[in-house]
């Protein structure tokens, strides 16, 4: 959520980005709207400001006054204050709920240098790093490889949970737990916190982070007759952790990897590319979270993005860097990247698929969830930055490995770096 303040004095430039970044035309109309009633709530809150200072001075009055009968017209007219007060008081609660709830629609504003752009396509490639592998045998893809081994099985999932779930099998068990332990030993090492987070969160939490559990575009799944969903993702957990805390300065950043299941309704997704494991509605996904200094946000967001590099050239994936455009970064990131790795099974002849992405929400997330902390040696509190990342996404993780390390019989070389968990150099 915006800066009511910001907004006020900067409506123009959140209207721009608002638009840059794809956002409903109500939610820009909205803009307009949150100006002129926080004006009208500035009136009224002075007008309640001067109802209680002639209370005062009545009720000061009242105690010194002798005659009775004026006396009796200064209880009166306190009585009528109070009333007066009440009911401008209940005015002013509702208008501060309707700002409050249009202004959490506004998408939080961008970094200077991200490409303005309105598809994915606008986004920019950064880089690309590796060369992808050249096969002297027809390469199948992820589906024909699982079944092949029986590795992955959709035929059950499908009997089971319905369309878009999957039973892991035999050796993928293995390998599914072995990138979960990778990725989670890595990011160890580099000093954050390891984390297993629940699985269902409380709505408010995940409103504070910005998903929508029963809104329109909602890709949740919400628990009847509770306030609970099931997360999409383990940053809504994470994030939560520290909802309404006051935090020393001393304390940050505080780097946590959290590992969850993440489930996903993929509404409106029918026809995106999404074969196999590339789009199912439960993955399990190892995710960075840090509560940062605005001053330090930019610089974890490098390491996220740096991190993520660092597991696909381990594993001895090819991969590329897109710095995500305004059109495409959703309502929390200030700046998004993705890393889009080389799967060899996908489209004709390969294609390079999103499998993370890291985002920097600036103080986006904390205004909603109420997170600040002290900053050192000076008064007051400020909102901490929040910054988010996927280490690995078990499918797509193992979709990258499975199809960039098939042999010509079907069975999988296991990446040198993963052997040590899965216990075996080839699998299936
Ligand atoms: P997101 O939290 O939407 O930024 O997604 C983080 C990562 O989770 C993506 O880069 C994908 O690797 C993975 N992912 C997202 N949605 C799905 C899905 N429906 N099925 C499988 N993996 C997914």
């Amino acid at each position: 959520m915006l800066d009511l303040k910001y907004v006020v004095a900067h409506a123009d430039e959140v209207r721009t980005n608002s638009r840059n970044r794809n956002a409903p035309a109500d939610v820009i109309e909205d803009i307009d709207r949150i100006v002129a009633l926080e004006g009208e709530r500035r009136t009224l809150q002075s007008a309640v400001e001067e109802i209680r200072r002639r209370q005062n001075e009545v009720a000061q009055a009242t105690g010194k006054e002798k005659d009775r009968e004026r006396r009796a017209e200064l209880i009166d007219e306190g009585k009528r204050l109070k009333a007066e007060v009440g009911d401008r008081e209940d005015q002013l609660r509702v208008m501060d709920d309707e700002i409050r709830q249009r202004l959490r629609r506004i998408p939080n504003l961008t970094h200077p240098d991200a490409p303005v752009g309105r598809t994915e396509d606008d986004s920019a490639e950064i880089r690309k790093v590796g060369t992808p592998r050249t096969f002297d045998f027809p390469v199948k893809d992820h589906v024909e490889l699982g079944k092949a081994r029986d590795l992955i099985d959709f035929e059950t999932g499908g009997k089971v949970s319905g369309t878009g779930f999957y039973f892991l099998k035999n050796d993928a068990v293995l390998l599914d737990l072995a990138l979960q332990q990778f990725a989670i030993r890595t990011l160890v090492g580099k000093g954050f916190t390891p984390v297993v987070t629940p699985d269902l969160a409380r709505n408010s939490i995940l409103e504070g982070i910005g998903f929508t559990p029963r809104g329109v575009e909602t890709q949740v799944y919400s628990v009847e007759d509770t306030d609970l969903s099931l997360v999409g993702t383990a940053e809504i957990t994470l994030g939560g952790m520290l909802a309404d805390e006051l935090l020393d300065e001393a304390a940050l950043p505080i780097k946590l990897v959290g590992l969850s299941h993440c489930f996903r309704t993929e509404a409106g997704a029918a026809g995106r590319a999404s074969r196999g494991l590339y789009r199912v509605h439960q993955f399990t996904k190892v995710e960075m979270f840090a509560f940062t200094t605005p001053e330090g946000s930019g610089a974890i967001h490098a390491e996220m993005l740096a991190i993520e590099e660092e597991l696909f050239t381990a594993l001895g994936i090819p991969y590329r860097v897109l710095d995500i455009c305004t059109g495409d970064l959703g309502g929390p990131a200030y700046r998004k990247y993705d890393v889009e790795a080389w799967m060899p099974g996908r489209g004709e002849s390969g294609e390079y698929g999103e499998v993370t992405s890291t985002s920097d929400c600036t103080d986006y997330q904390s205004r909603r969830l109420n997170i600040r902390y002290r900053p050192a040696g000076q008064k007051g509190t400020r909102f901490v930055h929040t910054l988010n990342g996927t280490a690995l996404a078990l499918s797509r993780a193992l979709i990258v490995v499975l199809e960039n390390y098939q042999r010509a019989d079907g069975r999988i070389d296991v990446p040198e770096v993963l052997r040590p968990y899965v216990g075996k150099d080839v699998i299936g």
